[in-house]
């Protein structure tokens, strides 16, 4: 750092001043967390100089001998912690790998049947915007109106109705568990492959507190940044027999040199996801976004399905009288990061939600447990009725922060020294 700090004191300062925001308040991003500083390293290690398109033993380019120890032992982690016949770490991010199942499974043009964005489905799952939605024919399931739960009659009927070639499990905003056995035997029956898009639960099969969609799926995709705890990147879990289609729709289809420093982190947090410590930890995440929508009901808001299985909750914020956004800013304000978020079947424009998401897996990893996140819920729920632009409610939101700031003393991330 001190050679970063002397040859560009602008970029130093920003990394510094990014490690004093994390350190210095609440961060409920259901999607982040808060790597190890052995990720870290791997991350900023020399790892990122080398070229190595290919897979390990067959590259593309000399030299590759050392660094293709690091992805063989990332590969060989991901098998055995999960118990998948195949595993590729080179996806750059969980929306290539995304991209990688499309291409190994489907031609553009074919039918997927996957979540609606607007009720929790990721932008990869068909959204007009992206690859998926403008190159596919995306048709979409949703969650039934009355228990915000994943309708799988109507995934049935889609199906046998739109024939699609792949369906996709697997969710953004989705608090429950999902039922993989159901979403197999629906593809059986039509004939189409199953995805699991584990980007935001991996973590939590890795410690063994939810159920494996490996034993169901043809392919798992999943983000490695999430609450699995390690570096920014993707995954991709198979049977072996579609190993071959998956590698070559990574690279070179869609990819060339692989990120090894990446890699190499990516298999550093699948070593520390294999740890007894991990499990404990991934059992606390639950434990601890069950604790805190309690304490958001408590002080009056709506948790979407009643409830949560995972590492998140969607609250809906309209029997408060607050819009998402404002809630987003209320927070921002008070040291506490969160996210704007649609509710399913939601009256209000994507911009300005009914609801906010709220994650456990930083908090977690900082150390909390449930009587911090009773804590915590007072705390938002004070700086989301704060009327922000008021005297009154800027005086109460700066009263929040200071309070969230004694809090995160207590349970620092990163702490110092
Ligand atoms: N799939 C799901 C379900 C996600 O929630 C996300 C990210 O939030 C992704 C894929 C994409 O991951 P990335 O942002 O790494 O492309």
């Amino acid at each position: 750092f001190d050679a970063l700090q002397q040859q560009d004191p602008e970029i130093a300062e920003v990394v510094l001043d990014e490690l004093d925001r994390l350190r210095g308040g609440l961060q409920l991003i259901a999607s982040e967390n808060l790597t190890s500083p052995a990720v870290l390293a791997a991350l900023g290690s020399t790892l990122s100089n080398k070229y190595a398109e290919g897979y390990p033993g067959r590259r593309y380019y000399g030299g590759c001998e050392v660094i293709d120890r690091a992805e063989v032992l990332g590969v060989e982690r991901a098998k055995e912690l999960f118990g998948a016949e195949h595993a590729n770490l080179q996806p750059h991010s969980g929306a290539s790998a995304n991209l990688a199942a499309y291409a190994a499974f489907t031609q553009p043009g074919d039918t997927v049947l996957a979540m609606d964005l607007k009720q929790g489905g990721h932008l990869t799952h068909g959204s007009k915007v992206n690859f998926s939605g403008k190159w596919w024919n995306a048709v979409s399931y949703t969650v039934r109106e009355d228990d915000e739960l994943i309708d799988y009659d109507q995934v049935r009927d889609l199906a046998r109705q739109h024939r699609p070639k792949m369906i996709i499990a697997g969710a953004t905003a989705y608090p429950r568990l999902i039922d993989f056995a159901a979403f197999r035997e629906i593809a059986d029956e039509v004939g189409a492959k199953l995805m699991v898009d584990a980007a935001h639960f991996i973590g939590l099969v890795a410690g063994g507190a939810i159920p494996s969609p490996v034993p169901f799926a043809d392919v798992v995709t999943a983000t490695t940044h999430k609450v699995l705890r390690g570096p920014r990147g993707g995954m991709i879990l198979s049977r072996a027999e579609h190993a071959q289609a998956l590698d070559k729709a990574v690279f070179p289809f869609l990819q060339g040199g692989p990120l090894m420093h990446s890699i190499a982190a990516k298999a550093v947090a699948l070593k520390e996801a294999a740890q007894p410590a991990y499990k404990a930890y991934a059992a606390q995440v639950i434990a601890n976004a069950q604790a805190l929508t309690k304490a958001l009901e408590a002080e009056g808001m709506r948790a979407v399905s009643g409830g949560t299985d995972t590492h998140l909750a969607l609250i809906d914020l309209r029997p408060i009288g607050v819009t998402g956004d404002q809630a987003e800013a209320r927070c921002d304000a008070a040291r506490i990061t969160l996210n704007k978020n649609a509710i399913p079947y939601d009256p209000a424009p994507p911009m300005k939600p009914s609801g906010i998401r709220v994650g456990s897996p930083s908090v977690t990893t900082q150390g909390m447990v449930e009587s911090d996140m009773a804590e915590i819920g007072s705390l938002l729920a004070r700086a989301v009725k704060a009327e922000q632009g008021t005297a009154a409610g800027d005086a109460e939101l700066a009263k929040v922060a200071e309070e969230v700031s004694a809090l995160v003393e207590r349970a620092p991330a990163y702490p110092r020294g």
